[in-house]
């Protein structure tokens, strides 16, 4: 058992309580923004994203769910769409899911992918969508920064407002793997599967620029 799932069942057993931290970006702006350090580069051929969110901005404009920037590209943005769609961009055109909307209510989502077979799919409460097949043989390029909250259309800057995230957003982990169907219902249900490899929500280090709050929600 791992010393996390052994503290959490102490505390448990005790009566006592685990919190986990959360991201509130209570307003649209262009300077609030987290940015999450990983634990290794992203250079990625395969991943598995996951996160908690929760926006009230339903259909009236995109919004940022996650950024990778380097230099000069793009390497993995996902974004919820004007028409309330998901979808993750790499360097280029993206992929498009055509899912329930987004609302107060916290979801859970997951977004994986597979360079070898360009297999491409989303999860949202631990349901699996339909698999399309996206950037075959593609890497995701290591040297950017990870940033939740706004998208940045240079190396960290030039960020718009109207394309900011609003809402809670928390939770966020990735694997330099696609995980099992079965380890995300998992994940989903609050049950502790592997630790995110790349990005791990419960130690990562979070840089906080603007008004965006940092809260312990307990568990
Ligand atoms: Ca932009
Ligand atoms: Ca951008």
């Amino acid at each position: 058992m791992r010393l996390s799932a052994v503290l959490l069942l102490v505390s448990t057993l005790v009566g006592g309580s685990v919190a986990i931290k959360t991201l509130v970006f209570p307003s649209a702006t262009s300077t609030s923004y987290v940015e999450m350090v990983p634990l290794k580069p992203l250079n990625l051929r395969a991943f598995t994203l996951c996160m908690r969110v929760a926006t009230e901005l339903s259909g009236e404009r995109e919004i940022i769910l996650f950024a990778y920037r380097t230099q000069h590209f793009d390497e993995l943005n996902v974004w919820r769409e004007l028409n309330g769609s998901l979808s993750f961009y790499m360097s280029g055109d993206g992929a498009f899911f055509n899912v329930p909307q987004l609302g107060a209510l916290q979801t859970h989502l997951c977004v994986t992918w597979d360079s070898a077979s360009g297999a491409a799919a989303l999860f949202m409460d631990g349901r699996k969508s339909l698999t399309k097949i996206y950037k075959k043989n593609h890497t995701v390029r290591p040297g950017g920064k990870v940033i939740i909250g706004q998208d940045p259309d240079n190396y960290v800057g030039s960020f718009e407002g109207h394309q900011s995230f609003v809402g809670e957003i928390g939770d966020i982990s990735m694997w330099d793997t696609v995980l099992s169907q079965s380890a995300i219902r998992e994940m989903f249900s609050g049950n502790t599967v592997a630790r995110g490899n790349v990005l791990d929500w419960q130690t990562t280090e979070l840089k906080t620029h603007g008004e965006v709050k940092v809260v312990n929600i307990e568990l």
